[in-house]
């Protein structure tokens, strides 16, 4: 049976975790992978979370089965984080295994609606995009959105994109933290597409993995929200995994905008009976976390805390690797967690081996990987190698 298989290359930056720990040089520093660090270098556990967990284990009666649906109640509190005002019946959620999962669901219910429908998508984007989409049966079809050399955003690649599209196509969009180059739209650049999607019938799809770890929580949404006033049809993809500091138990949520309530039913019933073949439910324990924070005034406000000060901290590193050297003024123009370097391979590689300065091939940098004191052995580190 299986023969007939090919070889899969290992994912890079798993590989690259195994080099950079394996590495002995006490100097070394590692913006490979994508996980927010705060600034002991460790990925916390965050306050909000452990109490919430604290609580779940003494309240909890049972773990007899969920629904595919998931939690409604978590898809519930979320929408107003998500959406700020609820757009009423017309806007539906499940419950997902991650961001990943939410991805997944919606291009698969995409295809089950337009089998092979197109699906523009900017780049560089983050590299599991791609594969999610060819693997539902949807066509790829890639734009320039983001230009490494210039550290510019191409609003005008995306926008031929858009006019060149039509009525049953999608647009694949970060909501914010573009991953993996920090370029996020800002409010004009937002309206244009909103606008372009409005007049040519498009359906945006909206990856929102990182609110909160830019600009704020209601910043970092205010795109998804001036997209979706106003819309006809949408899907948000939506991952707690990173905002909630929850990766491994895998949580997120798929989001659609219907055309009518009664559409919201049909569209719900399709999400909930693809669940069902690719996951059967999602998991629990997450999502009843992030239900639990949401559910008290005061761990919310203590994980709002807490996130305010990791994109704060996520900011100060921009900002002194800008300090450090002037030709990355970008950094600080960029949000989240990741921005890509114009850099070659050859270079890369030589950090690594010179200098235990470890970053992806594609030359993505995760900036909170870094304390505020290492910018200065990270620049010197770039001019040692030529960059
Ligand atoms: N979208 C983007 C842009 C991401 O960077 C990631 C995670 N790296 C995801 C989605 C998926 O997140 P999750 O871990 O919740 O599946």
């Amino acid at each position: 049976m299986f023969e007939s298989l090919a070889d899969q290359p290992p994912d890079a930056l798993l590989a690259l975790i195994g080099l950079h720990r394996a590495d002995p040089r006490p100097t070394k520093l590692d913006l490979g992978v994508g996980v927010y660090r705060d600034e002991t270098g460790v990925t916390p556990i965050m306050a909000a979370v452990r109490e919430a967990e604290r609580i779940l284990l003494d309240t909890r009666t049972t773990k007899s089965y969920l629904g595919p649906e998931g939690d409604p109640v978590f898809v519930d509190l979320l929408k107003p984080i998500v959406f700020g005002v609820d757009p009423g019946p017309r806007l539906l959620g499940v419950q997902t295994p991650g961001g990943t999962g939410a991805l997944r669901l919606g291009a698969e219910l995409i295809a089950a609606a337009r089998p092979g429908a197109r699906v523009l998508i900017g780049t560089p984007t983050w590299p599991n995009h791609a594969p999610i989409f060819t693997a539902a049966g949807l066509t790829l079809v890639p734009h320039r959105f983001f230009d490494v050399a210039g550290q510019r955003l191409d609003i005008d690649a995306l926008a031929a994109a858009l006019e060149s599209a039509g009525p049953g196509d999608v647009v694949l969009l970060h909501g914010c933290c573009h991953n993996p180059t920090g370029g996020d739209l800002d409010r004009a650049a937002w309206a244009r597409v909103a606008a372009l999607v409005r007049a040519r019938g498009i359906l945006p799809f909206v990856d929102l993995a990182y609110q909160g770890l830019g600009e704020g929580l209601d910043e970092d949404a205010a795109g998804v929200r001036a997209l979706f006033a106003d819309l006809g049809e949408g899907l948000v993809a939506y991952s707690c995994d990173k905002n909630f500091g929850l990766y491994r138990d895998r949580v997120g949520a798929l989001f659609g905008l219907a055309a009518t309530p009664a559409a919201a039913e049909v569209m719900r019933s399709n999400m909930i009976a693809l669940a069902r073949v690719n996951w059967s439910m999602p998991p629990d324990h997450g999502a009843a976390i992030v239900r639990t924070v949401l559910e008290s005034a005061t761990l919310t406000s203590l994980w709002r805390d807490e996130l305010l000060r990791m994109g704060t901290r996520v900011r100060a590193v921009r900002a002194a690797l800008a300090a450090a050297d002037p030709r990355l003024a970008f950094l600080t123009t960029q949000h989240g967690m990741f921005s890509t370097l114009p850099i070659d391979p050859a270079r890369i590689a030589a950090l690594r081996a010179d200098h235990g300065v470890y970053m992806a091939g594609s030359g993505r940098i995760n900036v909170a990987g870094l304390q505020v004191g290492d910018a200065p052995a990270f620049v010197a580190a770039l001019a040692a190698v030529g960059w």
